[in-house]
């Protein structure tokens, strides 16, 4: 199957960028970006809409959405995940629906190497295939990296990953089983963030690094697609996602936006912005207006532990337009919502996924959300990824 991707469209110029050439930020608006600040010039990639909505018609398939022909695609298969509704007690009372409407559930952990990643890396190896490229590199907080080692050994592409030493144990064993090249970052994430961006500019390789790569995000829009379809075509009322760099959160508003360019859908859904206390950029961005690092991102949650978030200004744009909103739980709420989560709907989760049920109850709890809404929870990550954060 061709893909339906026309070019790569920058967020703040609109200048064109033609996507069979490797690209990553705008070299006019990206100029100016150094490490340690959110991304500028950010990529966008831009579909056929008319085609794809014509085809649609035919038959609705996600991949008429897919910014490389499927047939790069690395063996091991990415997405499909399952989709399915239940009740949590405490919930339901709390909405007091009538009558009461399951809460959806998009159970992500289930992909290849157990996060919803695997998405974005899924496209970013084909891209690498198509154009004949045989080393990818990337900086991670740890999911991202044991993705692109899982895939990037189903494609047999050279890896090379940078990551925190603080990474939970697992991760950093997964990645070491694909063998891919691991260096261990004394530092943070954004200290990850800028070793990789330096190795890519000495080596003849591709980047995978979040929202730097645009492929990411289009990668990242799959379950949005997927949850539509799964949904019965209905778009649902609340997507609760959590939000670390935020290209999960632009990747399902881009799902969305896509849809409705085809002329598919009519109305977006509201996205809810889940944060770790201390890791709470976006957060305050959308509060106040301006952006300001976190000071001091500590959280048991690692994947959403970012001080400067790659996509600040774009979720922030995606919050907006969907009047959706944002919300901080503590690590005492995650580790309850992981217990809860698991005792009752059979979902073992990670932290940082399982941050989109402390946040759902907090939202409920504000009225944020009301009742008769159709709600669907974002569940990122497998819970054994990091067994060492439960507290049992
Ligand atoms: C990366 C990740 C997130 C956050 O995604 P962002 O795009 O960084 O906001 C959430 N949950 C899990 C399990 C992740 O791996
Ligand atoms: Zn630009």
């Amino acid at each position: 199957m061709k893909s339906n991707l026309s070019y790569y469209r920058c967020i703040e110029c609109g200048k064109e960028f033609d996507p069979n050439e490797l690209h990553y930020l705008c070299d006019e608006c990206g100029r100016d970006y150094l490490p340690g600040m959110p991304l500028k010039g950010v990529l966008e990639a831009i579909f056929n809409y008319a085609e794809i909505g014509r085809r649609w018609k035919e038959r609705p398939d996600p991949l008429l959405f897919s910014a490389v022909n499927p047939e790069f695609y690395p063996p091991l298969p990415v997405g499909n995940t399952p989709f399915f509704r239940t009740e949590i007690m405490g919930l339901e009372s709390e909405r007091m629906a009538s009558p009461s409407y399951p809460i959806g559930i998009k159970f992500d952990g289930l992909n290849p190497s157990g996060s919803y990643k695997d998405r974005a890396t899924q496209l970013v190896v084909a891209d690498a295939l198509q154009k004949g490229i045989t080393e990818i590199v990337t900086a991670s907080t740890g999911n991202a990296a044991c993705s692109l080692a899982c895939l990037g050994a189903s494609a047999r592409l050279k890896i090379v990953i940078f990551a925190p030493e603080s990474a939970p144990p697992a991760k950093l064993i997964q990645i070491q089983v694909h063998n891919a090249e691991l260096h261990k970052v004394q530092g943070s994430y954004d200290d990850a963030f800028k070793a990789a961006l330096e190795y890519t500019k000495t080596h003849n390789c591709m980047c995978r690094n979040t929202g730097y790569h645009p492929l990411t995000i289009d990668g990242k829009k799959s379950a949005g697609l997927e949850i539509y379809i799964q949904n019965g075509f209905k778009v649902p009322d609340w997507i609760i996602i959590p939000v670390g760099d935020g290209v999960i959160l632009t990747g399902i508003y881009k799902a969305f936006v896509d849809l409705q360019r085809a002329g598919i859908i009519q109305k977006l859904p509201q996205l809810l912005c889940v944060q770790a206390e201390s890791s709470d950029a976006i957060t305050s961005y959308w509060e106040t207006g301006r952006y300001k690092d976190a000071e001091n991102p500590i959280t048991i949650a690692d994947s959403i532990k970012v001080k400067t978030p790659a996509l600040a200004h774009w979720s922030v744009k995606a919050l907006k337009e969907t009047r959706g909103k944002c919300i901080r739980v503590s690590d005492f709420e995650i580790q309850e919502a992981q217990l809860k989560l698991a005792a009752e709907t059979g979902v073992f989760a990670e932290p940082s996924s399982v941050a989109t049920l402390a946040g759902l109850q907090k939202a409920l709890a504000k009225k944020w959300i009301n009742s008769n809404e159709d709600i669907v929870l974002l569940i990122t990550g497998h819970g054994l990824k990091d067994p060492g954060a439960v507290k049992i």
